[in-house]
């Protein structure tokens, strides 16, 4: 079952955050605290109610940006820089990272609702960035974020990669149900802590980190 999955996959598509590093390193809690305060200073309103304007946008249009460029006109790219502005230092480089993606037969891109200069950061940090031959990020998906990933299909498209070809791995469930829909094989990366696993239907595969799902996938190929 898991051999005949993967055995003709070439192309690998990785979600950036909490998906390629451990969600208890705690990067992204950064990232969700800048954007309350940017919200909060942007708007001149408390901290409590520029949480309630961040998590409503991002419940109704995929990421807090779109919504603020909706309403407030925000420009996204000083929205990004700030965001993004975190302390890394708890990312490692890690070999074993390096050596399973690449392992994985084919290219690998990323797919993040992040910025471009963030991602490149983060993969700098755990060694991996010469691994991937594009980062698909929200500037270049138009401002479009997941869970839509009409930018990934135009993406495969231009480049001729076909859904049956592809594998991606994600850690938010929501994200994976259109790209299960178009024919991708999909890994949904869940949270240790996170006892319960997803009975969903768009879900190929979960593992509880992205060694353990790299690690299992490659040995399929031996
Ligand atoms: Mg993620």
């Amino acid at each position: 079952m898991l051999k005949s999955s993967f055995e003709k996959k070439n192309f690998w598509i990785f979600d950036l955050d909490n998906t390629i590093y451990d969600p208890n390193l705690k990067i992204f809690d950064q990232i969700d605290l800048r954007m309350k305060k940017f919200i909060s200073s942007k708007l001149n309103i408390s901290h409590e109610k520029a949480f309630k304007i961040q998590k409503k946008f991002y419940k109704e249009y995929g990421t807090t940006l779109s919504g603020l460029m909706k309403h407030y006109k925000i420009q996204p790219n000083e929205f990004l820089k700030f965001v993004h502005d975190v302390d890394l230092s708890n990312l490692k480089k890690c070999s074993s990272l390096f050596k399973e993606i690449n392992q994985l037969p084919g290219r690998k891109i990323i797919y993040t609702n992040g910025d471009q200069d963030y991602a490149k950061k983060v993969l700098n940090s755990l060694g991996v960035e010469s691994l991937f031959e594009y980062i698909l990020d929200i500037t270049k998906s138009n401002f479009i974020p997941k869970p839509s990933i009409d930018p990934l299909i135009t993406y495969l498209k231009i480049n001729k990669i076909q859904a049956n070809s592809c594998v991606y791995f994600e850690d938010l469930e929501k994200n994976l149900e259109n790209a299960h829909k178009y024919g991708i094989t999909t890994v949904h990366i869940k949270d240790q802590k996170n006892i319960k696993k997803s009975t969903s239907p768009f879900i190929d595969f979960t593992f509880e980190s992205i060694l353990e799902a790299l690690n299992t996938i490659n040995k399929t190929y031996n």
